[in-house]
This record gives structure tokens, sequence and C-alpha cells, in this order.
């Protein structure tokens, strides 16, 4: 990447305030002149070899393989420990810089076509390309923007790089780009870099999480921005709402300094909120809790102060394994994290596969799941579970033996009738009398719940409540099985509403059930971290939120302004709302009049 000048501008957006819209990947507001850094695209030539020239053509792309390693070690030993997200992302390309995919795919290229290293590499990350796009889960397909950003630095060594391209932010400036690696975002931590926006990227690309992580507003996903405008320009980001401003007008630059003012004064608070303890203004205690996929974000829970995990989504596990687990390796997992946390509450909830998350190597009796006709209706979650026992009793076993080291909570998901929990019952204990039988210790009170995501389980809510310690709502599967949108379907997207009224009622019908039957109930789905839906599903007497760990600060300084009295007249007020607009309408007015510091935003 190099700087350019503004003979790139296409004269579009010359001197006009112009607005545009893109992620915010990164909070924080800023306004100064920008640096639009063009990478210049490395065209990948070809080029036959002679076959004498075979071994050293691999011997220097293995050279330059041992070179991008170097670099991302070096880049690593310069990190400062508390950047613990950034330094995991860095980790994570270290090991990938010499994955196979890359490394003897690329190599075999080279031997059997006869053709140069760069022309070789393309080829295998197309190759890769392909295999992600053909991933429905958008989290786990973003991630081939990783394995694209350690190749680009092993194609930047090969064909002999440009110079430095951040050796120029020496005045304080907004950087804009085509892409930034995450590596880029961590060079991008000086004085000189007020903030940055991209083309590429969206919010949970390791770019973004590096960029919360230093604190650097950015946007990213604007479309074309490198055309449209051109360095010395001037720019205003808002990495909160995603809004790019260039050219801005100084009624508009004020109007954001004094609301990033207010944002800072905010964002200084927010930090004194961990530590307080997560009640109302009235006394009325909700526990916070968080939601996590791995055991590397433990450190973030105890950071964030949660209150426990409400949902450790054990699945995960399952996708960075090469082959099936065994036992052993989830009792060592679930022991950490119980033990970890202990006394604190740790909600396990066994496998939800299938759906929109496939896992190679698990057992499917021939079938496959990613092939299934409607997968979200499918053999997922439970479902599979009931059908490959031994797998399932095999999760169950490494739980119950972990649970004698703090307090373990089991969670099924996706139950849909009582016969189905009655089954899965019957297979917790039986699991626990081989354990007994075979002299192993578990904890005998360790507490069993269901998720409530299915309108079947809504509608028999009351009797489900009878067999069970306490339910937890997925609401993320409620509204795709309630509105019957498929969560990961771009063209119906804009009708998956959570506050959509059959969503709010079946939230409410579900709480009544278990409170009525004295058991408590947790909300696990996105909306328990949003600001704008956590009044309502206090307002509906929610016992519980989980949600990513980073929202817990914002979610508790909520709680702590509100008052159980007006929670229960917005629960009841939102209760009789008949469409989305209509419950949408009321919060507008509802939270900027209620919580002025959240909500007051230009
Ligand atoms: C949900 O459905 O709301 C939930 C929390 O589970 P998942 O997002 O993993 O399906
Ligand atoms: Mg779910």
């Amino acid at each position: 990447m190099t700087p350019s000048g503004n003979n790139n501008l296409n004269g579009k957006t010359a001197g006009q305030p112009t607005t545009l819209y893109g992620i915010g990947a990164s909070p924080g507001i800023t306004v100064g002149k920008i640096l639009v850094l063009r990478r210049h695209t490395r065209k990948a030539g070809w080029y036959h070899l002679a076959p004498e020239n075979i071994d050293n053509e691999v011997n220097r792309f293995m050279l330059a393989i041992d070179q991008a390693e170097q670099e991302l070690v070096h880049l690593r030993s310069h990190l400062a420990e508390d950047l613990s997200d950034a330094l995991s992302i860095i980790d994570s390309h270290v090991l990938m810089v010499r994955d196979r995919m890359i490394v003897d795919r690329t190599v075999e290229i080279i031997n059997n076509r006869n053709i140069n290293a760069e022309w070789a590499l393309a080829k295998s990350l197309g190759r890769i390309k392909k295999k992600f796009n053909d991933i429905e889960d958008p989290y786990i397909r973003e991630r081939y923007s990783d394995v694209k950003h350690v190749a680009d630095r092993v194609f930047g060594i090969l064909s002999g790089r440009e110079g430095d391209p951040f050796a120029d932010v020496d005045d304080q400036v907004i950087v804009v780009a085509y892409d930034f690696s995450p590596e880029d975002a961590l060079r991008l931590r000086s004085e000189n870099v007020l903030g940055f926006v991209a083309e590429k990227g969206g919010v949970t690309s390791h770019t973004a999480i590096v960029a919360r992580s230093l604190g650097i507003p950015a946007v990213l996903g604007v479309e074309q921005i490198t055309r449209k405008c051109a360095t010395g320009d001037t720019m205003m980001l808002d990495g909160h709402s995603g809004k790019v401003f260039l050219n801005p007008v100084p009624d508009q630059i004020l109007q954001y300094q004094e609301y990033s003012r207010q944002y800072k004064a905010f964002s200084d608070d927010i930090g004194f909120y961990i530590h307080l303890s997560s009640e109302t203004m009235d006394g009325f205690r909700v526990r916070l809790a968080a939601n996590i996929e791995t055991l590397d974000e433990l450190q973030t829970v105890q950071q964030f102060g949660a209150e426990g995990i409400g949902l450790f989504r054990s699945e995960f596990d399952y996708f960075h394994r090469q082959k099936a687990p065994d036992e052993e390796l989830f009792f060592q997992a679930y022991k950490t994290l119980i033990s970890t946390l202990a006394p604190l509450p740790v909600t396990i909830r066994t496998l939800d596969v299938g759906g929109d998350k496939f896992v190679e190597h698990l057992p499917t009796n021939g079938l496959r799941l990613d092939l299934e006709r409607n997968p979200a209706l499918g053999l997922r979650s439970i479902r599979y579970s009931l059908k490959e026992p031994d797998l399932f009793i095999m999760q169950l076993r490494a739980m119950l033996r972990a649970s004698v080291y703090g307090n373990l909570r089991i969670l099924f998901p996706m139950i849909s009738s009582l016969d189905e929990l009655e089954r899965v019952k019957q297979l917790v204990n039986s699991v626990k009398d081989q354990l007994r039988d075979e002299g192993i210790p578990l904890d005998p009170g360790v507490e069993m719940g269901i998720m409530i995501e299915v309108p079947s389980a809504v509608m028999m809510a009351d009797s489900l409540a009878q067999g069970v310690d306490y339910f937890s709502i997925g609401t993320n599967d409620m509204i795709q099985y309630s509105l019957a949108i498929d969560r990961g379907n771009e063209h119906v997207a804009h009708m998956y509403d959570p506050l959509n009224p059959a969503v709010i009622r079946m939230v409410k019908k579900t709480i009544d059930a278990g409170h009525a039957r004295g058991i408590e109930v947790s909300v696990c789905g996105e909306m328990a971290g949003d600001v704008m839906t956590v009044p309502v599903l206090l307002g509906l007497g929610a016992d519980e939120l989980s949600m990513r760990p980073s929202a817990l600060p914002f979610v508790k300084r909520l709680l702590r302004k509100s008052c159980t009295s007006k929670l229960s007249d917005l629960g009841e007020k939102i209760l009789r709302c008949e469409d989305g607009a209509e419950v949408r309408a009321y919060l507008n007015s509802y939270l900027p009049k209620n919580y002025p510091e959240e909500f007051n935003r230009p």
C-alpha cells in the first residue's frame, strides 16, 4: 500500500459534504484529514519453470513462509499482554502461515505444474476461498479474510515488497484503504492515527476485533471509499453507528464534537460498572452472565465482571478440532471452565450442530447434515444428540465428571416436546448411574435446563417447566422459528425482527410459565445484550440475561438506571402493541426519555 495524492479522486464527492454508511466496527468519533493508502494489486504473474529449478522454487517459497512467520512472531512479541484479543488473533495467524492448506498445497502445485510460487499460492488460495464460500455460518465464512491476510504477507515477501505503507503516517490522519489486516490495524496504533476506514471487513472480522481492543475508532465495509475520497480531504467518522462524513460542514462537526465528549465521558465511566452489583435502582437483582464459545474467552468473562456463564456453546469446541474429540479432552476443558469460575454458575449447552453449524468429523451414519433439504428443521441440535447417543453420552459423562469442580448447569438446546425432554432425562440418569457404578464422583445437584426456542416449547412451557430446573430463552432461534425467517437468509433478513409482538409475547409466555412453576428464566439470544431490547426483557420479567462479555458493563449500567415499576409499565405497554413498528416507535420515544445518556444520539 502507498499513500495516494488528490489525483485519484474521481471528483464525485470533491468538496461536497457526503455521508457514507458502513459497519461501526470500533466505537469512537473522530475528525481529521484523510490519508488514502492504495494497495498496488500484486498480479501473481505466471511463469513456467525448468525441471531443474523446481527445488529452488519450493525453497524460495519455504523461505518466504519462514520470514512471514518470523515477522508475525516479532510483531506478537511487541504486544502488551493486556491486548489479549489481538494476541490470540496474531497467534492464530502464526499457526495459519504453516497450515497444510496453504503450504502443502502450494508446494504440490509448484511440483506438479512446474510453475512459480506466487502463481501456485494464488491457486491454493482460490481453492481455500471456494471452500469458505460454501460455509453457511457467516462468522466462520468470514475467517477466510484471515487466511487471505496471511497469504498476502507471503505474497509480499515473494514478490519483493513495497516500502512500509505506514511510514508516511506522520501527521494526525484518518487512514483509508481497501482492506486492513489485523496486523495492519496493530501497526496503526500510533498517536498519529485517529481512526481508519476500509471497504472490506465486518463487525466480527479480526481487524474489527483488534481495532476495538486498541480503542481506535473504525468503520469497515464502506463501499468504494477509496475512490470517493482523496488524501487531504476532511473526514468525520462515527465508529459506533458506522457513519462516515466526507467534507463535513462546521455544524455537523460541532454537533459530533459534543456527542464525542459525551461518548468519552460515557466510555470512561463504563469500567466503573464492572465491579458494581447488577441491580435496579430499587434493589431488584438480575444476574448478568456471559455467552462464550471457547475457553480463550474466559479472561474476558472475568474482565467484564460476568456473574457466571449463561451459555457455553460447546459445539465450537468441535469446530477447531481435526477429529472427533474424546471424553478426556472434553472433561479437561469443562473442568477448567467450571473450576476457574467457581462458585459462579457455568451453563454448558450440549451440542447444537446442524442448522447452519456443520462439523465435518462428527458421526452422522452416512447422513450429510449440510445436504439436508431444510437443515434448520432437520436433524439439528438435541435431535442430532439423541440420534447419536454414544457421542451424547460421551459429552454428558465429561460434563458430569467435571461437575464436582464448581457450579455446573447443563443446558439442552432446541427441545420441542415433553417426550424429547423425557428421553434426554432418561439418558442423563443412565449416565449418572454408570458413573456411580464406576465409582466416579459427580455433583448430584447439577441443574438441568432447556432452551426455549421453538414455538411448540413455548406453547408447552408450563408442562416442560415441571421437568427442569430452569429455562433459557434462545431468542435468535425463537425469532427464526416463530416468524419463519431463516436466520442466515439475506433475502428475508429485513423481516427478522426481535421487536415483532409475536416474539415479545412468546418471551412473556415462557417467563410466566417458568415463574408459575418456580423456576428461573434466563434469556441468552442476542436480544439480551442489545441495549435497545434489554429494558423490554427486564420489563417482561427475565431473571438472567446472558450476552457477549463486552456488552456486560453497558447492560449493567442500564439496569442500574432502571426501576422495576417503570420496567413493568414498559413491559405491559409493549405487550399491547400490535406490530414491530409500533413497538419500535414506542421505544424510540421511551428510551431517550428514561436513559438520556445512552439514547440521545445525533
Ligand atoms: C439462540 O438461539 O438464541 C441461541 C442463544 O442459540 P444459538 O444462537 O447458538 O442458536
Ligand atoms: Mg439457538
